[in-house]
């Protein structure tokens, strides 16, 4: 899809800090993180939103999803993480997308290259 921030990540035209890919879906670290690990989880496909995605590439985003969230938990030790998908007036890229966000019981400031090098 042209111009979708998204899929020029996919097609490498810009740089993400990609912590798993394989055929159907790229997860990359936000650019402008809630919280240190926020991740994004996006189909390769360009769906827009939860309507337009298939039950097929969902069910393998939620998959990727627990690997994610394991891998998160044992290298920054969240207290939390939360899984949220946005649509509408609350969805700012039209490129369906998963968010983990963890949360933290105290201050944890790490640079995004520094997570990058952790959850990579
Ligand atoms: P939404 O509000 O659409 O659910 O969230 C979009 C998310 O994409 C935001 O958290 C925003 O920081 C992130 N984002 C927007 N542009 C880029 C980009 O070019 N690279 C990365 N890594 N994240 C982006
Ligand atoms: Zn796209």
């Amino acid at each position: 899809m042209e111009n979708c921030i998204f899929c020029k990540i996919i097609n490498k035209e810009i740089p993400a800090n990609i912590i798993y890919e394989d055929d159907t879906v790229l997860a990359f670290l936000d650019i402008s993180p809630i919280k240190c690990g926020h991740t994004l989880i996006i189909p390769k496909k360009h769906y827009k939103d939860l309507d337009e995605i298939n039950e097929e590439t969902l069910n393998h985003i939620m998959k990727i999803s627990k690997i994610l969230k394991k891998r998160i938990e044992e290298k920054l030790n969240p207290s939390g993480l939360q899984l949220v998908q946005n649509n509408g007036d609350l969805q700012e890229v039209k490129h369906y997308h998963l968010h983990l966000i963890p949360n933290y019981d105290k201050d944890v400031n790490l640079s995004i290259d520094e997570v990058f090098n952790l959850l990579k």
